[in-house]
């Protein structure tokens, strides 16, 4: 059996990574398994522990960090996020396809410890514009002004970083994007089994 690809998802903050995510996940025949990330960050109204994230504290964090537990691991607003490895390897093992939704910095680790035909494709997912995200951001209403101003700045220079991927997409509507992203799999799915 092939090894399941690795599939990179980042975007600035606020673009709609997780929405898309949902509607890519509902194809069943791309055979894709979501690898959950651990967080320090505090749990949002809805989310589940082991479901969205690992729900972690610094000291577990750093940890795991110390014991190279993590494929890769980033600073976000304050918090740290990151990819716990012997899941995604034991998912691939299994010939499933996994999904990582993370920030760029992560990404930039990510993509170094792989070549192109290791299974990897990387996209980035762009807003309409600024002042779209300015008001997906602030239409979250979750977190305080200063926080959001943070998210802010801290999109615009991930958006600079965009040229690492092999995809970019526009998140016009999530429809389509999550549409072309199905395409950009399925195609890497059918070229592997070819080759
Ligand atoms: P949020 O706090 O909005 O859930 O996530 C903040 C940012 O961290 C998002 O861009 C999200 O994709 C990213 N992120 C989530 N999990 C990970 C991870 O495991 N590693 C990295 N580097 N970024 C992550």
């Amino acid at each position: 059996m092939k090894k399941g690809l690795l599939i990179v998802l980042s975007g600035p903050s606020g673009v709609g990574k997780g929405t898309v995510r949902k509607l890519v996940f509902e194809d069943e025949s791309l055979n894709l398994a979501y690898s959950i990330s651990m967080t320090t960050r505090s749990p949002r109204n809805g989310e589940e522990d082991g479901k969205d994230y690992f729900f972690v504290s610094k000291e577990y964090f750093e940890k795991a960090i110390e014991n190279n537990e993590l494929l890769e691991h980033a600073r976000f607003v304050g918090n740290y996020y990151g990819t716990p490895k012997a899941y995604v390897e034991k998912l691939r093992e299994e010939g499933k396809n996994v999904f990582l939704e993370i920030e760029v910095e992560g990404a930039k680790q990510v993509l170094s410890q792989y070549e192109e035909d290791d299974g990897v494709l990387s996209i980035f997912l762009l807003p309409p514009s600024l002042e779209e995200l300015e008001k997906r951001i602030r239409g979250r209403r979750s977190e305080p002004e200063d926080i959001i101003q943070e998210r802010l700045g801290k999109a615009k220079r991930e958006m600079g970083l965009k040229d690492n991927y092999q995809y970019n997409l526009v998140n016009d509507s999530i429809e389509s994007a999550s549409e072309k992203i199905k395409n950009i799999i399925r195609s890497k799915i059918f070229a592997r089994k070819d080759s």
